[in-house]
């Protein structure tokens, strides 16, 4: 038996231990702590701030979509860091006026850059309640190690994973697919990657479509596949991926003797939403042995709305799925999620033995499968918080919800643009996203890609709204990635009102200066 028996919940405390170490309450400020002298005053501050991000959350309509950060205000982002301490007061006057004015803008509901997530309100509650708690979520035996549990298990499930899969929470859709990927690398390479490296090993091939997102090919070169190790395979007039092209291309490889090891498939591509025939690249992998990733990062969400779930056939048969959750469901950044099927695979790719982190039976390291185990990082925040929070606060389907109202905003905006006559719908609209661009048919396609950049930054210099854009056939675009739950049918009206008008101006403009 041991000599030390586990203590028993109801053991008194020591009391010696429950009053201030040096017993004063409150205690003084010291230049030794980082605790304040009066902690009346903070929390006062924070009350303040806490309406301030309400104020604007809710106020946010009201605002630009975008505003430039003025010229006179940019030498003080550039002053010396304070030697001595300013004030928590000081610092929070500061914020209020170089941070607060001059926010990327994905709060606002005509934000469609990029794919922006908004934050909620119940998102600003869990940020403040995990930045309390500060946690070190998933490595130890706590709750936050629990909650991060319970939130892999229940994405699992919804995105249609058998149970006994692993995952973990990760800052976002860039570093899941790293994850995925690594672990896809070490199962299917046919040596052992992990222990020798992929010093004298064939040159390894990994498919995915030319519209693969670059966070694959950076998971590629950090991986030591290389940039020359994805292989773009071409896409159809749907920006599907080619699947005679992806059997044709893994055949040539196997010939030349390099070694196929993935096929990368986009659940919502980020250029035009498309969505590869996953059901046709899942046959394909297992065919030829290779790992099955599927890039979701905005589009896996999708799967939590009946309407749209057809959209994604066969992402469930995937060896491993990247998806964000910052993006379509807005928890506040940053989140994303890797789910893999093989846990064993998963675990030989990222298990650590390390002394220092040996578990125990009981205590604050009794933790089995702790998240070093299953990722990149060591310490890491409590973004599993938010996450738990968000489900409980909307339940899946409210997100499933918001995903079909977006996709029917977009297509319908792209329904608009068809039949605007100075519109032109660039890529056809199957999810959340639309390309198009002015052009009316008395400009020459020659001048089309600068008036449409002209266009786009004055759309968002003018606060009007936040398209991005991209090149498709390498014909500028604006890009509109509809992912806003605050989107409003009359937002999609008003960018298409001020496209319209800006793009007179832009092509009068460009005409006059053509002449002088
Ligand atoms: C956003 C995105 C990523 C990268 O995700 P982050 O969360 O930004 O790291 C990867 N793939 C696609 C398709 C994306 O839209």
């Amino acid at each position: 038996m041991s000599p030390f028996p586990s203590l028993s919940l109801t053991d008194p405390p020591n009391p010696k231990l429950a009053q201030g170490a040096d017993g004063v309450d409150g205690g003084v400020a010291s230049c030794s702590t980082l605790d304040p002298a009066d902690w009346r005053a903070y929390r006062d501050l924070a009350h303040r701030a806490l309406d301030r991000v309400f104020d604007y959350q809710q106020g946010v309509r009201q605002e630009p979509a975008w505003r430039p950060v003025p010229d006179d205000l940019e030498s003080e982002y550039r002053t010396p860091a304070p030697a001595g301490p300013q004030g928590i007061e000081s610092a929070y006057r500061d914020f209020e006026r170089l941070v607060m004015p001059y926010p990327t803008g994905n709060a606002h509901p005509r934000f469609w850059g990029w794919v922006p997530g908004q934050g909620t309100p119940g998102g600003i509650i869990a940020e403040l309640l995990a930045g309390g708690l500060n946690a070190v979520s998933g490595q130890f035996n706590d709750g936050p190690a629990r909650v991060h549990d319970q939130v892999i298990d229940w994405l699992r499930e919804a995105m249609g994973f058998p149970a006994g899969s692993t995952g973990i929470l990760t800052s976002g859709g860039s570093v899941a697919n790293l994850v995925g990927i690594a672990v896809g690398r070490d199962a299917r390479a046919g040596f052992d990657a992990v222990s020798t490296g992929l010093a004298s090993s064939p040159a390894l091939r990994l498919y995915a479509s030319d519209q693969v997102h670059s966070s694959v090919v950076k998971a590629a070169q950090l991986l030591g596949i290389g940039r020359s190790g994805v292989v773009m395979i071409p896409v159809d007039d749907q920006y599907q991926m080619r699947t005679d092209a992806l059997v044709r291309a893994i055949r040539e490889d196997r010939e030349a003797g390099n070694q196929p090891f993935a096929v990368v498939g986009n659940a919502g591509s980020v250029n035009t939403g498309a969505t590869d025939d996953l059901e046709a690249l899942a046959d394909i992998a297992a065919d030829e042995g290779l790992w099955f990733h599927v890039d979701g990062a905005f589009g896996a969400i999708a799967a939590l709305s009946p309407e749209l779930e057809p959209l994604l056939r066969g992402m469930e048969r995937a060896d491993s799925l990247a998806f964000d959750l910052h993006k379509w469901t807005s928890v506040p950044y940053d989140v994303g999620c890797v789910l893999v099927r093989d846990a064993d695979a998963h675990r030989h790719s990222f298990a650590v033995a390390a002394t220092y982190l040996e578990a125990l039976d009981r205590g604050t390291a009794a933790r089995t499968d702790p998240t070093v185990g299953r990722g990149l990082q060591l310490s890491r925040g409590f973004r599993a918080l938010k996450v738990w929070m968000s489900i409980k606060e909307h339940g899946m389907s409210r997100f499933g919800d918001v995903a079909a109202k977006c996709v029917r905003q977009a297509k319908s905006f792209a329904r608009r643009v068809e039949n605007h006559e100075d519109l032109e719908l660039m890529a056809p609209a199957p999810m959340c996203i639309a390309c198009f661009r002015y052009a009316p048919a008395d400009l020459d396609e020659s001048v089309l890609d600068d008036i449409n950049r002209e266009i786009l930054m004055r759309l968002q210099e003018q606060g009007i709204a936040v398209p991005s854009s991209t090149r498709l056939d390498g014909r500028f675009a604006l890009r509109v990635a509809n992912t806003n739950h605050r989107s409003r049918d009359e937002d999609f009206e008003i960018l298409a009102t001020e496209t319209v008008r800006l793009g007179r101006q832009v092509s009068a403009d460009y005409s006059s200066a053509d002449c002088s």
